[in-house]
């Protein structure tokens, strides 16, 4: 299968001043298929923000090459085609909403790529329902809370009709129900054949991907489907990382009742454990 972004033994250094570099991605490789949902986790400075800003050429590596589409994205000519290929959404909402109204908000990228009018409020709507935001449509996203200020800046993404998106950081400022309603939107806009790529510090987050890419040092460690990332406890320890905080009570839970499965990373499954579990032992 193609893929939509190829990377090939990117490095990349921050220019502090004429002397001095900071090292900061060190020979990275790695491909994103359509259809996937990766997440990318490492603890803080390990390198996760420098490199989503390579995924659609934001920065662009000092050597080794980031291939959109067979694009480079060291290719000023592609720049365009690259950033409407592979959209970001950012950390934080109130820097992303531009206008005083959601839905010209959401419209606010079409307009700019001379999008005619009839198209551009067939895909604000679309992108508003899929983020379930149309009843706000209205209204000033100031008064919105943070998780739908987050949704309604993803809806001005999805408009622009990518074929990727990448989430950098993008529920750190949520409270849990935000991240909960922006959780439900990636799973979703998935689930109807976006590619997901999301960089997230939260273990729980990274569960609900189907792959993970743990980086430590700028350089890849792990790359594989998160039961299987989580099952290397001790490794993720040495990297400052825990498993998921469902998979750490399930474990609490099996020493002292065998039959509490310990194979758990995820919210849903946890609940589902213990359903069947009081089923079994209480029988109701
Ligand atoms: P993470 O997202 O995993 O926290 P970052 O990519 O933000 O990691 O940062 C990796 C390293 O690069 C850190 O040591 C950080 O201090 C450094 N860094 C990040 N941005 C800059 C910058 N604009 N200038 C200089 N150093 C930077």
């Amino acid at each position: 299968m193609e893929s939509i972004i190829r990377l090939e033994n990117v490095s990349f250094s921050y220019k502090i001043n004429e002397k001095t570099k900071v090292s900061v991605l060190k020979n990275i490789s790695f491909s994103i298929f359509p259809g996937e949902y990766v997440a990318i986790i490492g603890h803080n400075g390990s390198g996760k923000s420098t490199l989503s800003k390579h995924l659609n050429g934001i920065l662009t590596p000092d050597s080794g090459d980031v291939w959109v589409h067979g694009h480079n994205t060291k290719d000023v000519n592609k720049k365009r085609s690259i950033r409407q290929a592979v959209g970001t959404v950012f950390q934080h909402p109130d820097n992303q909403i531009v206008a005083t109204i959601v839905e010209e908000d959401v419209a606010f990228g079409l307009e700019n790529i001379g999008v005619p009018r009839e198209e551009m409020k067939k895909r604000v709507d679309e992108a508003l329902n899929v983020v379930k935001m149309s009843q706000f449509r209205h209204r000033p996203p100031h008064h919105l809370s943070g998780g739908q200020k987050q949704r309604v800046a993803i809806a001005g993404v999805l408009a622009m009709k990518p074929d990727c998106i990448v989430f950098d950081e993008a529920t750190s400022m949520l409270d849990s129900f935000g991240r909960k309603e922006v959780l439900q939107v990636m799973r979703k806009m998935n689930n109807m054949g976006m590619t997901i790529i999301t960089v997230t510090h939260h273990m729980s987050e990274a569960a609900e991907a189907d792959r993970i890419i743990v980086i430590e040092g700028g350089q890849i460690v792990m790359d594989g489907p998160p039961r299987e990332i989580f099952k290397h406890k001790l490794e993720l320890e040495n990297l400052q990382l825990e498993v998921p905080s469902v998979s750490q009570m399930a474990e609490v839970i099996h020493r002292k009742f065998t039959t509490f499965s310990k194979d758990i990373i995820q919210e849903s499954e946890f609940i589902e454990e213990v359903e069947k579990f009081h089923k079994a032992e209480v029988g109701t």
